[in-house]
């Protein structure tokens, strides 16, 4: 039972006191007031399923009783800076990250959130290589302060403030790209870019393997591979960011650049390393990290003990539950049913993702891919009003984003299919 502030009040205080740009879903926002694994809550206790966790992001489920544990016993004896004394906790967590990651990518730095990783990323490939040029693609989302607003190339949605030093290469983008599936012909962009546009040496190129706020858009096949030929060869880094495709999410593979066969030099995550806590990391080779002593670089409380202790935990119940074949399983029946849902309604024109990373982008005419923009926010207001919760984003706004916690079944996928189904029927 729920005896706290009521959506209006909230609203109202929401209005008077915090920021005019924060927004919400749904014509009549909801009030989330609790979290249980695959389920959420509204203050008349009635339940959602969260098909999109991923944003929090909750790997393991909300509130996954082992990395609530682990969180509340380290708050109790410590909490502090990572700054200045030892904590085995942090030492611990780093270890086990490192183990699932290939190669030398081994050394960790730990931060508050993925904007702060990747703001590191991009400061470390520009000492190593004395560069300043970065690459990024289109449509991408890497962040919202200095360094990364750059990078994040979303300016429908108008983050993009300043664009020093970076170039946005065009978007691999198998759906609306002017090269279907052909990854190589969307890489001789970056070299163009390279030539044309630099020196002929660049800092480093940096890309979601998966391009989440974008609307799931799986980057051509051979681009990646492509891509990173063509940034070594102009003495660059290679900065994978795994904010949103890391940890398990996309089934196949534990991280989203493993599916694209390639090996970066630097790898950002944050949202599913912490379930829900604020935490952040960047992993590097030893001798790329080294250059981190030319300049110094702290953060109070990036790794601080709570945090670390929760991602631990985090990794821990990935491995005990197979959450990674459970994201392939319940992911690859959600895809298959997507697409069945495809071929009964015209509406939808593209059905793509990996796991349980999954977008459905609706337009009005499969031709001319219209956007069918207020047609999304009429399903996903009553998908929610019959009980299931999906994210939506895309440069026109008109994509279903389906990122769930791993613990998702084939039931909870074979409700939303249902739910999706009338929602779209009713159009
Ligand atoms: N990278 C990606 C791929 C993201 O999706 C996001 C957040 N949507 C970020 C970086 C930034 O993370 P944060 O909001 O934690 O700063």
């Amino acid at each position: 039972r729920y005896d706290g502030p009521k959506a209006a009040e909230i609203l109202q205080k929401r209005s008077e006191f915090l920021s005019p740009s924060m927004f919400y879903f749904y014509k009549k926002p909801l009030n989330i007031v609790e979290g249980k694994m695959q389920y959420l809550f509204d203050e008349e206790g009635r339940r959602y399923l969260d098909a999109f966790a991923g944003i929090a992001t909750v790997g393991c489920g909300h509130c996954h009783p082992d990395v609530v544990e682990a969180i509340v016993d380290q708050t109790r004896r410590l909490q502090h800076s990572t700054v200045v004394y030892l904590n085995h906790v942090i030492a611990d967590f780093a270890e086990a990250l490192a183990s699932k990651l290939p190669g030398d990518l081994k050394v960790v730095f730990f931060t508050n959130s993925g904007t702060e990783a990747n703001e590191l990323a991009l400061m470390i490939a520009r000492l190593y290589t004395g560069c300043h040029d970065i690459i990024s693609v289109r449509n991408a989302y890497h962040g919202n302060a200095a360094g990364t607003m750059p990078t994040t190339a979303q300016f429908n949605w108008k983050f993009n403030v300043v664009q020093s030093g970076v170039h946005h290469a065009v978007n691999p983008d198998p759906y609306r790209g002017a090269f279907g599936s052909e990854g190589e012909k969307y890489a001789r962009d970056v070299q163009e870019i390279i030539e044309f546009g630099t020196s002929g040496n660049v800092a480093g190129f940096i890309s979601e393997s998966i391009q989440g706020v974008g609307g799931i858009v799986e980057l051509a096949p051979d681009y990646l591979p492509a891509a990173y030929k063509l940034i070594k060869k102009a003495g660059g880094l290679c900065i994978a960011d795994e904010v949103q495709s890391g940890f398990a999410r996309i089934g196949s593979h534990f991280w989203g650049f493993e599916a694209h066969g390639v090996v970066p030099d630097i790898v950002t995550m944050a949202k599913g390393i912490g379930n829900g806590i604020p935490l952040g990391a960047v992993i590097t080779t030893p001798e790329i990290a080294q250059v981190l002593t030319r300049r110094n670089y702290f953060n109070t409380f990036g790794g601080n003990p709570v945090c670390t202790a929760g991602g631990l935990a985090v990794l821990r119940v990935i491995d005990r539950e197979r959450l990674q074949e459970n994201a392939f399983l319940v992911g690859s029946h959600l895809k298959d049913r997507l697409k069945s849902l495809q071929d009964k309604h015209d509406i939808i024109g593209d059905v793509r993702g990996r796991g349980l990373m999954l977008g459905v982008e609706l337009v009005t005419d499969r031709e001319q891919k219209t956007p069918a923009r207020a047609e999304i926010l009429h399903a996903m207001d009553q998908m929610k009003d019959m009980g299931v919760l999906v994210g939506k984003g895309g440069f026109y706004g008109n994509v279903f984003r389906i990122t769930p916690p791993l613990c998702f079944t084939k039931e909870d996928a074979d409700f939303l299919i249902e739910v999706m189904d009338i929602a779209l029927s009713r159009l």
